[in-house]
């Protein structure tokens, strides 16, 4: 079941998606080679308890950390550790929280350093084709064209849409309906509402689309080991198109 939102409880909802924004705002000065997962989490949980928000990955289906913190390889789910991170990598950091009865809920991939060509090219292509999906975000339209949009860029792109991952409703619970694949053909699913409030979260592999999850049975990886990126905003529907919340 789709759970539409009032005006007031999106305006409640404004505030934990600005929680995530402004953590992953601070992590694009922190991002740095030698800084290490661990340390961003700690961040991540330190930023809960100055603004009394609940992490919300955290002790989800059992997850252990704040954030989920995925390098290069690693497309979502990714384990805090004590590894530096170093010159050319690159790190996707998902983050949500929770405050006041609802979740915002966000993904961004940041450089490490300098990065190469095709790293560079993947997070631009990936953060793209959210917004390309974003823009089909309207009263009215089929869901399913969020889906179709993303994929296209993404393989216009000479790039690979994840599929074991999608993005999904929020609001009193950091999953709700529908779940939104980042692949599809347009013109199915549900019809948007004012009101409703999803997450739209492309994942996308530099080279094949087939991922695996490691031994510790969460961080999902390329199963060919190229490169992975992964962008999410919570956006609400509005009269004529879509608000982004997760900004600052
Ligand atoms: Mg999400």
């Amino acid at each position: 079941m789709i759970v539409v939102k009032s005006q007031a409880e999106i305006e409640r909802m404004r505030v934990p998606c600005r929680m995530v924004a402004e953590f992953h705002q601070k992590m694009r000065e922190v991002v740095k080679p030698g800084v290490t997962t661990q340390e961003l989490n700690e961040l991540a949980e330190q930023y809960c308890k100055q603004h009394r928000a609940v992490p919300a990955f955290k002790g989800y289906g059992g997850f252990p950390f704040a954030i989920c913190s995925s390098p290069n390889e690693a497309v979502v789910h990714g384990f805090a550790n004590e590894m530096p991170l170093v010159e050319g990598d690159i790190l996707s950091i998902d983050f949500g929280v929770l405050f006041d009865g609802f979740y915002g809920d966000a993904a961004v991939t940041l450089p490490v350093g300098t990065v190469s060509a095709e790293k560079q090219r993947l997070m631009e292509v990936t953060e793209y084709s959210l917004y390309s999906g974003l823009d089909q975000i309207r009263p009215g339209a089929r869901l399913s064209n969020v889906s179709a949009a993303v994929q296209q860029v993404a393989e216009d792109a000479g790039f690979s849409v994840v599929r074991e991952f999608v993005g999904h409703g929020i609001g009193r619970e950091l999953h709700e309906d529908p779940q939104i694949p980042n692949y599809g053909k347009p013109g199915n699913g549900p019809i948007l509402k004012k009101g409703m409030v999803v997450a739209i979260e492309p994942m996308i592999n530099a080279g094949t689309r087939h991922v695996k999850v490691l031994a510790d049975g969460w961080t999902a990886v390329t199963r060919d080991g190229r490169p992975s990126a992964h962008f999410e905003h919570t956006v609400a529907v509005t009269e004529d198109g879509y608000e982004v919340l997760t900004c600052v």
